[in-house]
């Protein structure tokens, strides 16, 4: 049984090289993170050679007393961690646990409502190309162009008008609160069900600085990987009145085998996600992306075109709108990442650059919060982007300030190969 160097020397110089690339750069993609070895060590374990469709206690398949373990476990820790009445860990990804929520409540045909993706929502509310959009008929409403926040009045017009049967609240790029009461109010008054994809902000909820969506939607959706840190996966949670319907849709419905390793990382994900070092981690996440939004909004950004969407930030994440920018998304990507800074560019709601290259950046602080920055490191990597933003400024300082920055606060400490 060679090790991995031996039997593939090219995919083991893939991992070595990935972890080389996120221990000398720093990461600001909103959605990622670095998921702990105590769950990159049960993702990459003997539970993925393990068949076991079904639930724990009613497996189609033997030998499963080991995984139930693991899969009881993921459940009430989850169910625990949010206050909700049912947990389903099986979803491969957001996407799935999103597909298996329809699948289960409601049938091809009847109507959605939910965020438009150009305006930060998810492929999954109801993009055209996207089993949502294939299957259902998509109503959406977007943000106000003045204030570029969701307007309630707007949601609710649009309800009324098209009398959907799933509202969807929830997004991939906004960077402020949703009043989840106000949806509530407004699914009973058309008679839809409401679902909440938290897949952004799931980590926040979990530390109580985030208003949770549990107590209001029928249903709650979320990924477990991106301010959660665990393993690349999705998550259900609902009221113990849609368990039953949601449990066959994600079983047989739309997936078979579930992934026993993956549902053992978020076992152990969840667990940490409840303590209290889980918790200070999530407070320097916001403080860092507060951190950063007050600076791009500060004389010297706004003289080189660059501004931040609806004036700051109460997430992780904050906007940056590079409308009035000599440097389009795609350029200021670039500046960035020759910085050694990587973010995504991001189209910015009635933007008048085309998709590929966008007017806006979104920029997160998760990863970096898990890398132990705080406010004096946040305070210099804000300042390292304010400086790329800059079109006539030099990179090459800004890669070298990065580069203090990376080797201060190692990633993965003491691991020199992936393997
Ligand atoms: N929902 C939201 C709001 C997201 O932002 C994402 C991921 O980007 C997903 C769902 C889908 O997650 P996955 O990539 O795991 O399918």
């Amino acid at each position: 049984d060679a090790p991995l160097s031996e039997v593939d020397p090219e995919i083991a110089a893939v991992l070595d090289g990935e972890l080389r690339r996120q221990q000398d750069t720093l990461e600001m993609i909103a959605s990622e993170n670095f998921a702990p070895r105590a769950v990159l060590a049960a993702q990459g374990s003997v539970l993925t050679n393990k068949y076991a469709e079904g639930y724990p206690g009613r497996r189609y398949y033997g030998g499963c007393e080991q995984v139930d373990v693991a899969e009881e476990l993921a459940r009430e820790r989850a169910k625990a961690l949010f206050g909700a009445e049912h947990a389903n860990v099986q979803p491969h990804s957001g996407a799935q646990a999103n597909a298996a929520v329809m699948h289960a409540l409601i049938r091809p045909g009847d109507t959605i409502l939910g965020l438009e993706l150009a305006h930060g929502g998810h492929l999954t509310h109801g993009m055209k190309a996207n089993f949502s959009g294939r299957l259902f008929d998509v109503a959406s409403y977007g943000v106000d162009p003045e204030t570029f926040l969701v307007d309630m009045n707007v949601v609710r017009d649009v309800a009324l008008e098209r009398r959907p049967k799933l509202i969807i609240a929830g997004w991939s790029a906004y960077p402020r609160h949703l009043d989840f009461a106000a949806f509530r109010e407004i699914a009973d008054e058309v008679g839809a069900l409401l679902m909440v994809d938290m897949a952004h902000f799931a980590g926040l909820v979990a530390a109580g600085l985030h208003p949770s969506p549990v107590p209001y939607a029928d249903v709650v959706t979320s990924t477990v990987h991106k301010t959660l840190a665990g393993p690349r996966s999705g998550l259900i949670l609902s009221r113990a009145e849609h368990a039953k319907k949601l449990d066959s849709a994600v079983f047989p419905g739309q997936q078979g085998g579930p992934l026993m390793h993956v549902i053992a990382g978020k076992a152990v994900a969840f667990k940490i996600a409840a303590s209290e070092a889980f918790k200070e981690r999530q407070k320097r996440t916001l403080e860092g992306a507060k951190l950063l939004a007050d600076r791009l909004l500060q004389p010297d950004v706004d003289a080189v075109g660059a501004s931040v969407l609806t004036g700051g930030t109460d997430v992780h994440l904050a906007l940056v709108d590079l409308r009035r920018s000599e440097l389009d998304g795609q350029q200021a990507e670039d500046r960035l990442h020759a910085a050694g800074i990587t973010v995504n560019r991001n189209a910015v709601p009635f933007d008048p650059r085309p998709p590929m290259v966008t007017s806006g950046l979104r920029i997160g602080t998760p990863a970096l919060a898990t890398r132990g920055f705080g406010a004096t490191e946040f305070a210099e990597v804000a300042d390292i982007i304010a400086g790329a933003l800059d079109p006539a400024a030099d990179v090459a300082p800004l890669r070298e300030r990065v580069r203090t920055l990376t080797e201060a606060f190692l990633l993965y400490p003491g691991i020199t190969s992936a393997q």
